[in-house]
This record gives structure tokens, sequence and C-alpha cells, in this order.
């Protein structure tokens, strides 16, 4: 069968009443198993432990999605048994067949592709177009990162002989198991791709998803069983981040960690990952994809009116619960009084809510405790800022936040170091160019950015001196697009894996030389 070259899975035309009518028949299906009982999945058994989570819909917090049972380090230790025992034949299968899963996975997926962006509006607050973009990303890795896997695998056919002296093979070979810890924000995307990525170079997972999330991952493993994959290859254990991400972490048989989530725990895991413990013989790979606090410049050359809707798009889609979205606005002086009018106007017409009706541009956070984090973020803008827009919350029926605007805010303020991972914006004002990129590279992290500008030579000069690893211009700071836009940050935003690039999968394979003289 001839193989397609890979295309980007495109998003839903939601304003078309009959994909609005789908989405709402994907929302019945949802609505049908709420409240259902989800256990454990080791070695292909469902484990039931008696200690169960209530994983809540954000926006109504007296709706039970799923009664997830927890796993305990003993359900842990079972599962790393299975993973090592799957390791063993899953590492000899040929490349075409773990790939296959995934393609088939991809093709269940597309299926089911209302319901799965239904539940994620239901147990992560995601409005239509975000949900619809996370699971059309989703598809994106399982059929890019199957394809990239096939062309490795000719690596192997490449003859390195050197002439009448010997015969030289070069190959990659997995690693092991992998502990894969995920989280919440993109629930299907990047859960299902850091798990998939890991399975289909030949390794073995423990899959803990982030605790918000549990339900959606479940449904994935599910499609995975569908779609062939062999008992034990993916173990799910759902659980404590702290109790079972660190059991798995400091296990002396994982291989490598694949984590994405907050700078404070991936730098515990890289630590902690780098300490060798009794029965270990390797040293462990850590893959991790961290916070961020990303900013976009508009310098004079720009429309103010176009710069403040791109500015509201990067900071508030999702209610800012992206890696990427823009937490800190650098508007040139001359127009910085006509943009701050213009984004006050458009923030305020932001519809909040319930994420369950179309209409709704944002919904809840994901939990108390982002709710509580936010909120104190808010009262900290207020003492080091000026209130443009937003600052209202509420918590009476689900964790919903204004999207809210400070400006003047100092380039060292909390406020422009600290990531809030929520619907708050800070700006400030510069005067040179040289300025703004000073202020724009003047955090810890280094995950995206973006200049809004008509002017090649501040176009050029971003492009050397703004260090973040996805730097977009004239268009918002958010939205990677597997294949095309290879996604990853420098420095405190995490080892810049670059995921949907095609070094990816190369994480997570060794790399092999065999020389035989002849
Ligand atoms: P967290 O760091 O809180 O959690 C991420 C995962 O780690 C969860 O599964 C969590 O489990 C687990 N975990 C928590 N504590 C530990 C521990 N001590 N040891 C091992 N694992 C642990 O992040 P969030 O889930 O809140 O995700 C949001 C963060 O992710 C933001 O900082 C965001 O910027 C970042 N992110 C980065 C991306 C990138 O590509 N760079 C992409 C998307 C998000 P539990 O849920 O049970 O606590």
């Amino acid at each position: 069968m001839a193989m397609y070259e890979f295309r980007m899975e495109p998003f839903t035309d939601l304003k078309q009443k009959e994909n609005i009518k789908q989405y709402h028949e994907g929302l019945k299906v949802v609505e049908s198993y709420l409240g259902e009982e989800y256990p454990l999945i080791i070695n292909g058994e469902r484990v039931k432990t008696g200690n169960v989570y209530e994983s809540k819909n954000p926006a109504d917090h007296g709706e039970v999605i799923g009664y997830m049972h927890q796993a305990g380090e003993k359900e842990a230790e079972l599962a790393m048994a299975s993973a090592l025992d799957a390791f063993e034949t899953w590492k000899k299968t040929p490349a075409k067949v773990r790939a296959d899963v995934l393609f088939k996975a991809a093709a269940i997926l597309r299926k089911r592709k209302f319901e799965f962006s239904a539940l994620m509006t239901k147990e992560a607050g995601k409005p239509y177009n975000e949900a619809d973009a996370d699971t059309a990303e989703a598809i994106d890795f399982l059929e890019y990162y199957g394809r990239q896997m096939l062309e490795l695998e000719e690596v192997d056919k490449k003859v390195l002989s050197r002439r009448n002296i010997e015969r030289n093979e070069f190959k990659y070979i997995p690693m092991g198991v992998g502990a894969v810890i995920t989280p919440w924000n993109f629930p299907l995307a990047i859960m299902s791709g850091m798990t998939t990525s890991a399975l289909v170079t030949g390794n073995t997972v423990l899959l803990k998803p982030a605790i918000t999330t549990q339900v959606i991952a479940y449904k994935f493993m599910e499609v995975l069983e569908e779609a062939g994959l062999p008992k034990g290859v993916v173990n799910f254990i759902p659980g404590d981040g702290p109790e079972i991400g660190e059991f798995m972490v400091k296990h002396p048989k994982t291989a490598f960690v694949s984590f994405t989530g907050s700078k404070a725990v991936g730098q515990t895991i890289y630590e902690e990952a780098a300490k060798i413990r009794k029965g270990q013989k390797w040293l462990k790979r850590v893959i991790a994809e961290m916070g961020g606090k990303d900013a976009v410049i508009v310098d004079e050359s720009y429309d103010p009116k176009e710069a403040a809707e791109i500015l509201k798009g990067s900071a508030f889609g999702f209610s800012g619960q992206k890696c990427s979205a823009a937490s800190r606005g650098i508007i040139h002086e001359s127009i910085y009084d006509e943009v701050l009018k213009e984004l006050q106007k458009v923030t305020n017409d932001l519809v909040v809510g319930d994420p369950s009706n179309e209409n709704t541009a944002v919904g809840p956070v994901t939990d108390e405790k982002a709710f509580n984090k936010i909120a104190k973020y808010i009262g900290i803008g207020k003492e080091e800022g000026k209130l443009l827009v937003g600052g209202e919350t509420d918590n009476s029926k689900g964790w919903f936040i204004k999207p809210t605007v400070f400006y003047d805010v100092d380039p060292q303020a909390r406020l422009m170091q600290e990531e809030i991972f929520g619907p708050v914006l800070a700006i400030t004002k510069f005067k040179t160019f040289d300025e703004a990129l000073d202020i724009a590279n003047n955090t810890e992290y280094g995950l995206t950015g973006a200049v809004l500008s008509k002017n090649r030579a501040h176009l050029e000069e971003a492009r050397e001196s703004f260090h973040v690893g996805n730097l977009y211009f004239n268009r918002k700071c958010t939205g990677a697009i597997v294949g095309y836009q290879p996604f990853g940050g420098f420095n405190m935003s995490g080892t810049d894996s670059k995921a949907g690039g095609p070094d990816y999968l190369k994480l997570f394979m060794l790399g092999k030389t065999v020389t035989e003289q002849l």
C-alpha cells in the first residue's frame, strides 16, 4: 500500500450548523457515560484499588465526569514488571507493526472526533474550537510519528561498508521502559503524543496522566487497545503526582522520563532522574517540556487594532492555560495608549462561561488550585500595575476568571517574571527595539514569543536575538502544528525536545553501530 505524505488534520468549521449539531451529538455521547468508574490498566488487566478520585467538570463542580481508581506504589511496581516483560517482545516487533497501531488509532479518533472533543469540553473545560484543535493535533501526532518511525527504520538499510575491510551497520534500538508523565492542558494531544512517541520507537510505557483529566486518558487507552496494541506495552497508572510520578522517576528500571508540566516539577524530575540508584545500569534520559512566560512585542509600525486582536488571541485562548500563551505584552510607547484602548474593548467582548455552550469563548480554569493561584496573582497585579480590564472571579458553580489585563507593569515585577497559567496579561512599554528584546529575554523561560512589526530590520534582529524555542512573526504566539512547527522551549522551558518535529523520536532510542571484520 502506498504511504500518503503527512497532512495536517483540518480543523472543523464551527460556523457550520451541521458541525455544531455533531458537536452536540458528541456531548450527548459523553453525557451517557458521565459518572462511570474507571480502573487502572496493568498488563491489559483492569485493576481497582478502591482509592477513588472524582474527576469533576471545571465549569460545574456538581458534575462528576468519572470515578477514577488511583494507583499506589504497589500497582506502580506491578506496572513496571508488566512493562519490563512486554519490552522483551515489543522491542522485536517490526516498526511497521508498531506504526500501524498509531495509524489505526488515528482512524478511530477521527471517527470519534466529536466525542473526544466534547469530552475535553466536559473534563478540561475546553471551548469547542480549542477542543477540536486538541483532537486534530492528537491525530496529527499519531499520523506523523507513525511515518517518522518508518523513515527512521530506513536507516538500517544504508550499508556503511568500508570497501574490502569491514561491514558497518548503524541502526536505532529502543531504550526500555519509559515513565510518561503528562499535563492536563492538552489532555488528548500532548498525552497521546508523549505516549505514542515512546511506544512506536519500541519502548514500553508507564503512563501517569494529570490528575484532572484522567477520563480522557482512559478513553485513549481504549483506543490503543482497539487499534491492536498488545497488553503491557502501555500500563495506565493514574495517581497522585508527587507519589506515583516520583516513584516512576526514581525507579532503577526506568530508562527514560518523558515529562510535560510546570518548571518546578520538571526541575525536581531532572534532579531525581540524575541520581543513580541501586540496581540501575544506565543514565536515565529526561525529555522535559516545561512552563513559559511568553511575550508579544508590538513595534510602532503595527496597526494597533490588529495588535489588540492578536494579543487577545495569544493571551486568552483556553483561558491562558497554554504553555505558549502570551502573558506579557511589550508595546512601543507611540502606540501604547491606542493598543490598550482596543485591547480593553476586545477583551471585554469575550464571552466567559460554560464551554458546553458553543458561544463561549473563554471557559473555566482547571481546578480550585489553579483558580486560587490565578486569583492570588490578580491581587499581586493590582499592586504591581494598573487594571485595564477584568479582575473578577466567580467560583460559585465553576472555576471562572474574567480575562484580565494589567498595564504599566515593571519588567522586573512578579507579574512579568512568574508563570501564572491563567487569563492574565501584563503590559509594559518600550522606547527602542533593543530595549523591547531585552525585556522579552529577561525571564528564566524561553518557550514562545511573537513580534508584530512591518519593519524588516526589527524582524531580522528578533530572528537572531529573541531567545525562544518557537518564535512567531506577525501572528499569535500560540498554536504549534505537528510536522510544520516543531515545538519546544529553551532555558527553564525545557530540554528543547521539539515535539512534532523530525528529530523527536530519536530521543527515545539508542543508536547502535555494528562492525564486522571480513
Ligand atoms: P504539573 O507540573 O503540576 O504536572 C504535570 C504532571 O506531573 C502531572 O501528571 C502531575 O501529576 C505530575 N507531577 C506532579 N508532581 C510530580 C512529582 N513530584 N514528580 C513527578 N510527577 C509529578 O503541571 P500541570 O499539569 O499543571 O501543567 C501545566 C504546566 O505544564 C504549565 O507550567 C505549562 O507551561 C506546562 N506545559 C508545557 C508545555 C511545553 O510544551 N513546554 C506544554 C503544556 C504544558 P498530578 O496532576 O497528579 O499532580
